[in-house]
Parts: structure tokens; sequence; C-alpha cells
């Protein structure tokens, strides 16, 4: 996706030390299939949730997972409406 990892357990992104997902490594995890990337945001959510137990985790969902604009490709999936 790109160069912006996360940096565990402080969750920092590991190149320019902003919280992660910092704003390239949405950009770049906006870019990518939503499917996969919504698959991504969720696994890495629930890392950091046993991470940082010291932050709520409303804190979290909204940082990993309302912070990204994903697009369903309808074409693809046309049940969706
Ligand atoms: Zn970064």
């Amino acid at each position: 996706m790109s160069d912006h990892r996360p940096k565990r357990p402080t969750w920092d992104c590991a190149v320019c030390a902003q919280p992660y997902p910092c704003p390239e490594a949405r950009a770049a995890i906006a870019t990518s299939d939503p499917w996969a990337a919504a698959t991504y945001l969720a696994g890495q959510f629930v890392i950091a949730v046993n991470d940082l137990p010291a932050v709520p985790v409303i804190d979290l969902y909204a940082r990993f997972l309302l912070s990204v604009p994903l697009r369903a490709r309808r074409s693809k999936h046309p049940h969706q409406r």
C-alpha cells in the first residue's frame, strides 16, 4: 500500500511519526480495493485495541474504521445499491 506503516506497540507511523493511519497511509488505503481496505483496517483496529488498552475503543474505532473514505465498486457487487 505505502511506506507509511504502523510502528507497534505505539501505533505511530514508522515514517512520519503521526498516529497511524496517518494522512499518507489513509490516502494510499483509500485508493486500494475497498473490500480489501475494509478488511485490512478492521484487522489493524483489533490489533491496536489490544496494544493500546489506555485508549478508548470508540476513539480507535473512529481512527481506523471511520477515517478512510471507502467506495464500494457497485459494478462488481450488483447486490448493493
Ligand atoms: Zn505516515
